[in-house]
């Protein structure tokens, strides 16, 4: 049983009893916690300023139960901008659905911390949100062990050059137009967008927001991370099946190479 400080991102809030609020958050040095913000609900109260998406220094008390206790909070960050917008606020959730769903509880990983904190940045700031999400979500993905083969084709041996590009998701492997004959559940891609996926795993967490993926490569990169996550992570986050009834993204451009 001990107190505890620790640089927390606030992922999720429920109403919990009378009063207070169930807290899913992600410590730097404890990993993923459920844990009870007492009177967050009453007014004047020290916690109210811990909402989800929001990256605070928490004092902890850590007893016996599995639950823990957050008895102080000093907000670093609120990136109140993400709150201004239904969809901001929805692309915002699905990097805290994404964290939630793929760490365990107490299962420390701070590197995950520049690229969350990074993205929430970008949409408070008004970068596109689809670019800016999924580009983290793609890295948050490579932080935990997930990373697709998508760089050859992995007949010939060679990047993709011309024509679409065959993303086997389930393979995590790819095939060049000439190699992709006969070949059934694949997901087609136009070049741009593995190139722009490509360009998103190789870039610095400072420069998050660049190489804007617009029209239909923006339409194709939301497919092929919505199919990627389902067959990898077993469930959709709900965020993301909100956002493409409500943004309608994704439906069309899947299938249908440049
Ligand atoms: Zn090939």
């Amino acid at each position: 049983m001990a107190q505890y400080e620790d640089h927390m991102l606030i992922l999720k809030s429920r109403p919990y009893r009378e009063s207070d609020a169930l807290i899913t958050a992600f410590g730097m040095k404890s990993g993923k916690i459920g844990a009870v913000a007492k009177g967050t609900r009453r007014a004047k109260n020290r916690l109210t300023g811990l909402y989800p998406l929001s990256y605070a220094v928490c004092e902890i008390y850590h007893g016996r139960s599995t639950l823990d206790t957050i008895t102080g909070a000093d907000l670093v960050e609120g990136f109140s901008g993400l709150r201004e917008d239904l969809s901001r606020l929805s692309w915002g959730m699905v990097l805290a659905d994404l964290v939630d769903e793929m760490w365990a509880e107490r299962d420390p990983a701070p590197q995950i911390f520049p690229w969350v904190i990074a993205a929430w940045q970008g949409l408070a700031a008004g970068e596109s949100p689809l670019t800016v999400t999924l580009t983290a979500s793609w890295q948050l993905l490579r932080l935990a062990g997930y990373y697709p083969e998508w760089q050859v084709c992995r007949v010939c041996g060679q990047p993709p050059a011309k024509g679409a590009v065959w993303l086997d998701v389930d393979h995590d492997s790819l095939l060049c137009a000439a190699h992709a004959s006969g070949q059934e559940a694949r997901l087609s891609v136009a070049l741009g967008t593995w190139r722009t996926w490509q360009q998103w795993m190789a870039l610095d967490v400072n420069r998050i927001g660049q190489y804007e993926a617009k029209g239909i490569i923006g339409s194709q990169m939301f497919q092929v991370f919505r199919q990627y996550v389902q067959g990898h992570i077993g469930r959709l986050p709900r965020s993301l099946q909100f956002l493409q009834e409500v943004e309608n993204i994704g439906m069309e451009g899947a299938g249908t190479p440049l």
